[in-house]
Order: C-alpha cells, then sequence, then structure tokens
C-alpha cells in the first residue's frame, strides 16, 4: 500500500482519510482498508456498492489514525490479522 489514493490513483489531498466499510450488522471489513483523498471515498464514488450490500463508510483523517489506534484495534473486524496488517501500512503514511 502506498500513500497515493487508492480510488484516484493521484497524489492525496492535503488532508487524507482512511477509510473502510462495514457490512450491514456493522462488522469492518478488513480488505476495504484504504487512503483516498477527501472526496474519493466509498460513499463519494461507490454508492451502488453500498447501497447494494448495506454496507456503510468509515473514514476519517489520516493525520488522527494514531490518536485512534486503540479504539481502532478493538473494532469488530471480519479478518483481525488482515485488518492490522493493513492498519500499520496505513500508519507508514500517517505522520
Ligand atoms: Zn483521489
Amino acid at each position: 500500500m502506498d500513500s497515493n489514493c487508492a480510488q484516484c490513483h493521484g497524489i492525496p489531498a492535503a488532508q487524507p482519510l482512511v477509510e473502510w466499510l462495514t457490512d450491514a450488522n456493522g462488522v469492518c471489513l478488513a480488505n476495504t482498508i484504504r487512503i483516498v483523498c477527501a472526496n474519493c471515498t466509498y460513499y463519494d464514488t461507490q454508492q451502488p456498492l453500498l447501497d447494494r450490500n448495506g454496507y456503510w463508510d468509515r473514514a476519517f483523517e489520516l493525520s488522527t489514525l494514531k490518536k485512534y489506534i486503540n479504539i481502532v484495534n478493538n473494532m469488530a473486524w471480519d479478518n483481525y490479522p488482515l485488518a492490522m496488517q493493513r492498519i500499520n501500512e496505513v500508519l507508514k503514511h500517517a505522520n
């Protein structure tokens, strides 16, 4: 994973987001964790996918990830090892 936007492949906006999807039960989907521009979220770009599956988008400023890492670690993930691997990759770009 690099620090470019996973959606438009551009250099991230000045305030890049980290985001992932949750299923209809609120379980976080590890393989959807990604870095995007503020206006490239799943919510902004893939609304039909969300609607079709009952997914929700969780997104917050990448710069706040370290601050919220304990909350992220304690979320319900569908694949915890993969989630932590991807979160650790994202953290490399959180400064
Ligand atoms: Zn983008």
